[in-house]
């Protein structure tokens, strides 16, 4: 299992120039052979290299950097290319100076009498990483971990339009999973609409209020960016703006996502959600239900991981079960729900009051019954 963390870095002025001298020659190398790909046909990753070899009398200032990443520069691009030749994206294009600028590295062990040497290095207890060429660098982020038990794959330097810096190491895994246990406990969950999660306990979990904040500076933003001149220093320092608040929202999502599934599994032993489909949601380019979708995406995403793991169940129901339309008492159906706006409606046929969601939520929970014990 593949694992990703990645740290804010801190370099000192030297180690700056030294890594954007890298993102310098991971770009040009990258848009040289693109370049040559455009103009002669695509040629295989293995001859690029080759040709990369003969390219370091031509333009020397490539010594200085780490090899090892311009070579991640051709791989990237075949892998470009690749996605292209089967239609999972657009032609490749050009790297530029203006956007986020990054570049990756290989890790790349041997052993010399005895010795374990490896060109990548992490060292949590000093909050240090070492990267080929530039040396170690400061580090912050997982303090509560002292050290990472597993083989370090590949580490990729990142630039923000905020200017800073950041790297996302790629460490192979043992997971260590529990044994499962015997369930007593089961939830089911409902994506809503104006909370993030409703659980059919009663229990509802909003998104961080910051959230709101945020959204309307940076429409504000977004309509200052466009009034700008592109390229412009102004621009440039609105959109390093718009990079801080995106990043900001991103990361209080996730945290929030974080904290809401750990509380359900440890309240819970079998956790039941909705697949994402069941969602049919008028508007297909409705941003808020974008977001919510992503946010949905990363919920189930984390809770299936995190069951695992903790020896629980995680049931996803299908996506024909009507949730919403169905109540949770006695059965009866109703079309009452299909206007989203109504938040409490009553069952005609037994009289139960209910709240939308919470509702959904127990008629989830039900289908997931079935689900673990078959029947
Ligand atoms: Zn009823």
């Amino acid at each position: 299992m593949y694992k990703a963390y990645k740290f804010r870095l801190y370099p000192n002025e030297n180690q700056k120039l030294l890594i954007n001298k890298t993102f310098g020659c991971y770009r040009f190398i990258y848009n040289y052979f693109l370049d040559y790909c455009k103009n002669n046909g695509f040629i295989k990753a293995f001859d690029m290299c080759n040709e990369l070899k003969e390219m370091y009398s031509k333009y020397p200032w490539l010594k200085e950097v780490d090899s090892c990443s311009l070579r991640c520069a051709i791989f990237n691009l075949e892998d470009a290319y690749k996605n292209f030749f089967q239609k999972r994206s657009n032609y490749p294009s050009f790297k530029n100076k203006y956007s986020r600028q990054s570049y990756r590295t290989n890790c790349i062990r041997s052993s010399y009498k005895g010795c374990e040497y490896s060109n990548i290095g992490l060292d949590l207890k000093n909050r240090k990483i070492k990267l080929p060429k530039v040396g170690l660098i400061d580090i912050r982020g997982y303090r509560n971990k002292n050290e990472i038990n597993g083989k370090i794959i590949n580490a990729t330097v990142v630039k923000e339009t905020t200017g800073k810096y950041y790297v996302s190491v790629i460490v192979e895994e043992k997971e260590l999973i529990k044994d499962k246990i015997t369930p007593n406990k089961i939830v089911g969950i409902d994506l809503g609409i104006k909370d993030l999660v409703i659980t059919s306990n009663g229990e509802k979990y909003s998104n961080p209020k910051e959230i709101n904040k945020h959204e309307k500076r940076l429409k504000r933003l977004q309509r200052k960016l466009s009034r700008q001149i592109k390229g412009s220093k102004n621009y440039q320092k609105t959109k390093e703006k718009l990079g801080r608040i995106y990043s900001k929202i991103k990361n209080s999502r996730k945290h929030n996502i974080i904290n809401v599934v750990n509380n359900l599994i440890k309240e819970n032993d079998i956790i039941v959600s909705e697949n994402l489909k069941v969602l049919n949601m008028d508007n297909k380019h409705n941003i808020t239900k974008l977001i919510r979708d992503a946010s949905f995406n990363k919920i189930c995403e984390v809770l299936k991981w995190k069951c695992k793991i903790n020896g629980k169940y995680y049931y996803q129901v299908d996506t024909y079960y009507p949730s919403s339309k169905t109540c949770s008492v006695c059965g009866e159906k109703t079309d009452i729900t299909k206007d989203l706006n109504i938040r409490n409606w009553e069952c005609k046929n037994c009289g139960t009051s209910h709240d939308r969601d919470i509702n959904a939520s127990i008629n989830i929970m039900f289908e997931g019954f079935k689900l673990h014990y078959g029947n």
